[in-house]
């Protein structure tokens, strides 16, 4: 089974893409792989952050690998957070304060439609390539359920009445941009 270096620090997503990618690829993560690295999100577009963190990669392993960037878009807040998801409350904001900032600001907003983008940028020998996953939806007025990670308790994905919060891991893997993103990945995958 072929091995990749997914690169990130984030165990949700590591979990979440394992179930994403049907034991069809086996990932090794930064900590498995035995690497200590913080990579910067510098950039303004999910794609550029995306490239920069599986290069930092390959250039340290030579090994195939891949990232992903993943942004937060409030249509009425003209796709705010976006690339700044992780950082809307500040550098080194919690999940809890970029939620409380995001609500604050739609406090009188009544179209609440959202979306989560998601790029995987896959390094195969030597060779980039880009993946998108895209998962529509709303925000809502307050916080329900307590699973998942980041934005989860304040999305409810189009289609379902539940927030990611409150859904199993394969339940939002049903709707997840992240999810949605892994299948051209592993559908790609499939053809070399
Ligand atoms: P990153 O820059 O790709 O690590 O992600 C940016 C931020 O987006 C994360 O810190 C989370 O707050 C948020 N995020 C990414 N993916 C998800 C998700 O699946 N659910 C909820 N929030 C997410």
């Amino acid at each position: 089974m072929k091995t990749l270096i997914f690169a990130t620090n984030n165990q949700h997503k590591v979990v979440e893409m394992n179930l994403a990618l049907k034991g069809k690829f086996n990932i090794k993560s930064l900590k498995e792989a035995g690497i200590d690295i913080d990579i910067p999100e510098p950039f303004n577009t999910l794609e550029e952050n995306a490239t920069t963190k599986s290069k930092t990669i390959y250039e340290l392993t030579n090994a195939d690998c891949f990232s992903e960037d993943t942004g937060l878009e409030v249509m009425e807040l003209n796709g705010e957070p976006g690339v700044k998801s992780a950082r809307y409350a500040g550098e080194h904001a919690a999940f809890s304060d970029n939620i409380d900032k995001l609500l604050a600001k739609m406090e009188n907003i009544t179209n609440r439609t959202a979306q989560f983008k998601t790029i995987i940028s896959l390094i195969l020998e030597g060779k980039e390539y880009q993946f998108e996953g895209i998962c529509k939806g709303a925000i809502l007025n307050d916080r329900k359920g307590t699973d998942g990670f980041g934005y989860d308790p304040v999305f409810v994905p189009e289609g379902s009445d539940k927030a990611f919060a409150e859904m199993t891991m394969e339940e939002k893997n049903e709707y997840s941009h992240r999810r949605k993103a892994a299948d051209k990945l592993v559908a790609f995958l499939s053809t070399q």
